[in-house]
């Protein structure tokens, strides 16, 4: 069985529909469009009022609304997104985000229903009826183009990769669906902690400053200023978070975080190409090592070579003034 549709996996944060999520879902609606398909949004779990939010942004809600999707456990949400394929038909396309959840998720429900997967993609457009994307791989070295054959097409994105989904003048529908939830896989969640953001998810940060071992101890203190003064995230290379010095929420990098903000400033890093893969896609990256040589300056839109604890107050007072 199929279903004409796509199909746009939606996190929730803080009760609050994350701005990658609104991505995704414009991604949905756009490529939806040019096909005459319909765009949903899928909500495992949360309530009914994050559901009628959705609906502001997408003609059509489908609602699994069941309070064991609430809590995070990869096999339970791919078993509800199978189940929820069996009871609708397979959609078209499965759009999720490049983030630690999807990213875990969707190749498990790939897996289960024996169709394409593609991760970390920066484009997805028609291939005559196919869906073709565009994503970076070794290191960002090259882009490859691959056209995904299978129904349905799976596909996490990078953030970054879309606009965000502008309100519908009029509200889409939610669909309140049932399915059959698999057991949990034996997790247990035995507490939670607020992230030191205060809850904003790096990957939605338009603005990043990200410290890396040139910056460690009191100096980091220097790019959280930095941030500051550009209402800014702060973010880390590995070498801080193995250190214990920044939470491993702000790592950037192969094993961290894949951002793709506006403006991203590396500040001490090197430019290893394990963290390189986490911020290549960023639409201007500066870097600052006092290292002329430093692999960071070729994936650097603008470098500045020196000091950090001169450039970084520099900048800071400099965007001060400017305010
Ligand atoms: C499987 C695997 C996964 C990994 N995943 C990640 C990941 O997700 N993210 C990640 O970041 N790394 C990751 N790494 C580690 C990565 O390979 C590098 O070791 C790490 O990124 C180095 O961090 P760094 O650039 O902060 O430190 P370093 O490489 O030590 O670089 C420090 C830089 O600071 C500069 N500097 C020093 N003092 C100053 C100063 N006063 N002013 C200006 N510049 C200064 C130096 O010139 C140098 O370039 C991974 C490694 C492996 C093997």
């Amino acid at each position: 069985m199929a279903c004409n549709e796509i199909w746009a996996v939606a996190r929730i944060r803080d009760g609050q529909i994350t701005g990658a999520g609104l991505q995704l879902i414009e991604a949905a609606r756009e490529l939806a469009r040019e096909k005459g398909l319909d765009a949903r949004a899928v909500l495992l779990g949360c309530d009914r009022a994050t559901a009628d939010e959705l609906a502001g942004v997408v003609n059509g809600v489908l609602w699994l609304n069941d309070e064991r999707l609430n809590e995070y456990d990869a096999a339970v949400h791919a078993g509800a997104l199978f189940g929820l394929m069996e009871a609708r038909g397979k959609p078209v396309a499965i759009f999720a985000g490049t983030n630690d959840t999807d990213s875990e998720v969707v190749p498990r429900l790939a897996a289960m229903c024996g169709a394409a997967f593609a991760s970390s993609c920066v484009k997805i457009r028609w291939e005559g009826d196919d869906l073709a994307i565009r994503r970076p791989v070794f290191g960002g070295k090259v882009y490859e183009e691959l056209a995904l054959l299978s129904r349905p097409a799976m596909v996490t994105v990078r953030p970054g990769a879309f606009d965000g989904a502008q309100k519908l003048a009029a509200p889409g529908s939610v669909e309140e669906i049932s399915v059959e939830i698999p057991a949990s896989s034996g997790v247990t969640v035995v507490e939670r902690a607020s992230s030191a953001q205060g809850g904003q998810d790096l990957s939605d940060a338009r603005r990043v400053v990200a410290g890396g071992r040139g910056v460690s101890g009191e100096s980091y203190q220097k790019v959280e200023a930095l941030a500051d003064a550009l209402d800014g995230s702060i973010a880390a290379s590995r070498a801080l978070v193995d250190a214990g010095e920044r939470p491993h929420e702000q790592q950037v990098g192969k094993s961290g975080k894949t951002i793709s903000p506006d403006l991203y400033i590396a500040c001490g890093i090197s430019g290893a190409i394990h963290h390189v893969l986490g911020m290549n896609t960023s639409k201007v990256v500066v870097a600052v090592n006092s290292d002329p040589d430093a692999p960071i300056f070729a994936a650097a839109d603008l470098g500045m070579v020196g000091d950090v604890m001169e450039i970084l107050p520099a900048l800071a007072e400099a965007l001060r003034a400017r305010k």
